[in-house]
C-alpha cells in the first residue's frame, strides 16, 4: 500500500489581518520510485560520513578545550571532500551548516552519531533540484515519482532534502514558490471537529475518518501492547500517518475550495477525555487538518479563524438561547440530538456547534473590523 500524500507546510508571510500575499512557499513531499533506492542509500552514506566526521571534529575540540567550531569551520574542513565522496559539494555545506544547527539548538556539546539506523537524508541547496514537467533533476540524475502533482515544468525549487521514511521509501521535499488566488468564494462556514465524526461543517456536512485510517489506528495500538518489535510499530505508524494525511488533504482541499471563510473550534479537553483513543492520535489528525485547511484556504484567496468552541453545544444557534435542554458538560457528551426548550429547533449536537463557531467567527471578524 503506498498512498503518498503531498504534505506540505505552508511558510505564510504577513499576519492574520494583512492583505494575502500572491505567492507562499509550499514544501511538497513526492514518494520517489524505489528503484532510486540505491543511489540515495549511497549518497546518504557519504552525509552519514560528513556528519560522523563534524561531530567527531568537534568531540575533539570540546574535550580539548579548544574553541568549538561554527558551521563556518566544519564546511573550511569539508571543502574538496564532494569529488571523493561523490555528492553534491553543497550537500557537504548544508550538512555542516544542519549540524551546527542541531547542536545549537539541542544545546549539546556534540550529537548523535548517523549511523545504520538513522533515517536516511540527503539535504541539496537552492536550484541544485529542477523539475521538467515529468521528474525531478538532481546531479544529472533524473528522479520519478509515483505520484505527480499539478506543478509547473521549471517551477523554482528552493532548498530542501531527500528522505527516507522508517519503512525505507525515499521521499523527496522540495519547496516550491506557487500563485495564490487573490480572491476567494464569500461563503463561511463554521467546523466542529470531534472524535468519531473528524468534523461537523455548519452545513450539516460530516467529514468521518474512513474505516480503513481508524482501523490501522486500533492496530497501531494492539502492536504496542503486544510488544512487537519497533520495526513493525514503526511501518505501522507510517502507513496510519499516511493514510490520514491522504485522507485530510482530500478533505480540506474540498472545503478550502468552496469556503472563503473557515472557521474552525479549539478542541476542548473534556472532549478528549470522553475517548480511550490516545490523546496524540486525536492531536495529530486534529492539528493535520488544520494546518491543511489553513494553507490550502489561503492558497485559494481565502482564511481560516481558530475561535474558541466554548459553549458551542450549548447554545442554540437558532435563537441564542442557552435552555434547559441543552447538552450540558461530560455528563451530556453522548446527547448527540436535542430539542431547544425556547424555539423548539431540533438540533443535531455538533452541527448545531459548528453553526455557532461560524457565528463566533463572524463575529470576532465584525468587531475587528469595527472602528
Ligand atoms: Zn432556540
Amino acid at each position: 500500500m503506498t498512498l503518498t500524500a503531498a504534505s506540505a507546510s505552508p511558510v505564510l508571510q504577513g499576519g492574520d489581518s494583512e492583505p494575502f500575499e500572491k505567492k507562499m512557499l509550499l514544501t511538497y513531499k513526492f514518494r520517489l520510485k524505489d528503484k532510486h533506492a540505491a543511489e540515495l542509500n549511497r549518497q546518504a552514506r557519504a552525509v552519514n560520513f560528513v556528519w560522523n566526521y563534524c561531530n567527531e571534529t568537534q568531540q575533539k575540540a570540546a574535550r580539548a578545550h579548544r574553541k568549538w567550531l561554527t558551521a563556518f569551520d566544519l564546511q573550511k574542513l569539508t571543502n574538496g571532500a564532494a569529488g571523493e565522496l561523490n555528492i553534491h559539494a553543497h550537500t557537504i555545506q548544508r550538512v555542516c551548516v544542519e549540524y551546527d544547527k542541531a547542536r545549537k539548538t539541542h544545546k549539546k556539546a556534540w550529537l548523535r552519531w548517523r549511523g545504520r539506523k538513522s533515517l536516511g537524508w540527503v539535504p541539496f541547496n537552492t536550484g541544485h533540484v529542477s523539475f521538467d514537467g515529468a521528474a525531478f533533476k538532481f546531479r544529472g540524475v533524473r528522479y520519478s515519482t509515483m505520484h505527480m502533482r499539478d506543478l509547473a515544468s521549471g517551477v523554482k525549487i528552493g532548498a530542501g532534502s531527500f528522505n527516507q521514511d522508517a519503512r525505507g521509501h525515499w521521499f523527496l521535499n522540495v519547496p516550491v514558490e506557487v500563485e495564490c488566488a487573490t480572491s476567494a468564494p464569500a461563503s463561511s462556514v463554521g467546523i466542529d471537529l470531534g472524535l468519531h465524526t473528524l468534523a461537523t461543517l455548519s452545513t450539516g456536512e460530516k467529514i468521518e475518518a474512513p474505516r480503513l485510517y481508524r482501523a490501522s489506528e486500533e492496530k497501531l495500538g494492539t502492536a504496542q501492547r503486544a510488544r512487537k518489535t519497533p520495526q513493525r510499530v514503526r511501518n505501522i505508524h507510517a502507513k496510519v500517518a499516511n493514510r490520514r494525511r491522504d485522507f485530510l488533504h482530500k478533505a480540506s482541499a474540498k472545503i478550502a475550495k468552496e469556503f472563503g471563510l473557515i472557521v474552525i473550534g479549539d478542541v476542548s479537553p473534556s472532549k478528549i477525555a470522553k475517548t480511550n483513543m490516545a490523546k496524540s492520535v486525536l492531536d495529530a489528525g486534529w492539528s493535520d487538518f488544520k494546518r491543511f485547511l489553513s494553507y490550502k484556504s489561503i492558497r485559494n484567496g481565502g482564511r481560516t479563524l481558530e475561535v474558541s468552541e466554548r459553549f458551542s453545544s450549548q447554545v442554540c444557534s437558532a435563537c441564542g438561547a442557552m435552555p434547559p435542554s441543552r447538552p450540558k458538560g461530560i455528563a451530556d457528551l453522548g446527547k448527540r440530538a436535542w430539542r431547544c426548550d425556547d424555539c423548539g429547533t431540533d438540533h443535531c449536537r455538533d452541527t448545531n456547534a459548528a453553526r455557532n463557531i461560524r457565528r463566533v467567527g463572524l463575529d470576532t471578524l465584525r468587531l475587528g473590523a469595527a472602528p
